[in-house]
């Protein structure tokens, strides 16, 4: 056991600094209530925009896909793991993100994973916003090029370095989330378009928070700006609003034929299981007919800044259903959020180094099927801890 003495002591140094992740266990399904600890819990945690988790629709074609083609896939895409659900749904996305093809992977960390490192390489260039993704960052690395990182979301910073880098006749690729997970601002797609066409280099998005959240029916930041067929290489993860598990690239055929020959997680891992599958066919088909659940997620997301600014918590400057209820103080947010759970709302404290520091915030997240009186219940609770702790008035 000596071996792993130096894990033991950045353990406790975490422990120490109070940074040590609790890991809270869900004893129910991920709806607008849970059940923690044997506790009936406000849940303001999760990812579940659309509430699609628990759609009897998605949840029955699911059921059905086990019962005709069992529990695995099998094998990898490319030996014998290829099932028509992997078809049906790589057909059915691309045809939601009006995108030419798409392939299919195991998650979103994987897909930027998969991606990156196939169209830049060493000695090539990657312009990257400084708020990416760890998945982002990561795909940067394995693909070894040299990262020119750019303060986020400033385009004029990014046309200063594309500018350094103009003589250097090497492959470049600007990379940016869509909605930045911590603050739910959205990149400036548009401009990055342009500057990606005055410089000659690729762009890239990761569209993990914008999917089914943004533009007509949930397509995504690329319809939201219009962008369809401009922006090189379109990432999504299914595990957000649609609910499941997975992760797709959208973008020109030949970019998706190149990966189906070299991208490594989907050469050397087996794919999606068939009830995964058929139940993101389901939730394409749902968000693809009606856009009912997108809006009613918009207007929950609209009403529950109104109260938090009525009631003078600073929001910052999300413009997304993320809704950050920004405090400041490390220490104040953890007992903030220590408290909301003792009043039974899960809401999860954010602290450096996630963020920055000073801006340590709680981070809300509403979805479509939280009811007003959900919502009211929600923010009474952060009222009254907002005022024993001196957060507002
Ligand atoms: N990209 C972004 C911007 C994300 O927020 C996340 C999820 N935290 C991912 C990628 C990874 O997605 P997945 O959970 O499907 O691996």
């Amino acid at each position: 056991m000596y071996k792993f003495d130096f894990l033991e002591k950045e353990l406790n140094e975490l422990r120490e600094k109070g940074t040590y992740t609790t890991i809270r266990v869900l004893e129910s399904a991920q709806g607008p209530w849970v059940e923690i600890a044997g506790k009936r819990m406000l849940n303001l945690c999760a990812n579940n925009y659309l509430g699609l988790i628990t759609n009897e629709e998605v949840k029955n074609a699911s059921i059905k896909a086990v019962e005709q083609f069992g529990v695995g896939a099998g094998a990898v895409r490319t030996i014998a793991g290829t099932l028509v659900l992997h078809e049906e749904l790589e057909r059915k996305l691309a045809a939601f993100k009006h995108a030419e093809a798409v392939i299919l992977l195991q998650s979103g960390i994987l897909a930027n994973i998969a991606t990156i490192p196939l169209v830049v390489g060493e000695g090539d260039l990657i312009f990257s916003d400084e708020l990416n993704h760890a998945s982002i960052i990561d795909g940067c690395r394995l693909s070894r090029a040299t990262i020119v990182r750019y303060r986020h979301l400033d385009m004029e910073d990014l046309q200063a370095k594309l500018e350094d880098y103009k003589e250097y006749n090497v492959r470049k690729l600007i990379v940016t989330d869509g909605v930045f997970s911590m603050d739910g601002d959205i990149a400036p797609l548009p401009k990055i378009v342009e500057l990606g066409e005055k410089y000659n280099a690729m762009t890239m998005v990761d569209d993990a928070h914008g999917e089914g959240v943004l533009g007509d029916h949930g397509r995504g930041i690329v319809d939201y700006f219009h962008l369809e067929g401009k922006v090189d290489i379109d990432v999504g993860t299914l595990s957000k609003a649609f609910g499941v598990i997975g992760g797709y690239v959208a973008g020109s055929r030949v970019l998706i034929d190149y990966m189906k020959q070299r991208a490594r997680p989907f050469l050397f891992s087996t794919p999606l299981s068939p009830a995964d599958t058929a139940a993101l066919i389901r939730v394409v088909e749902i968000l693809s007919r009606d856009d009912t659940l997108v809006k009613k997620l918009w207007e929950n997301a609209n009403y529950i800044k109104e109260q938090f600014k009525k009631y003078g918590f600073n929001t910052g400057h999300s413009q997304t259903p993320i809704t950050p209820v920004i405090i400041g103080d490390e220490k104040t947010t953890m007992d903030f959020s220590k408290m909301l759970f003792e009043e039974g709302v899960f809401a999860q404290g954010i602290v450096y180094p996630t963020v920055p520091k000073g801006t340590a915030r709680i981070r809300v997240m509403v979805s479509t099927i939280h009811t007003k009186e959900d919502i009211d219940f929600g923010v009474q609770k952060f009222v009254d801890i907002g005022r024993i702790l001196g957060v507002i008035k």
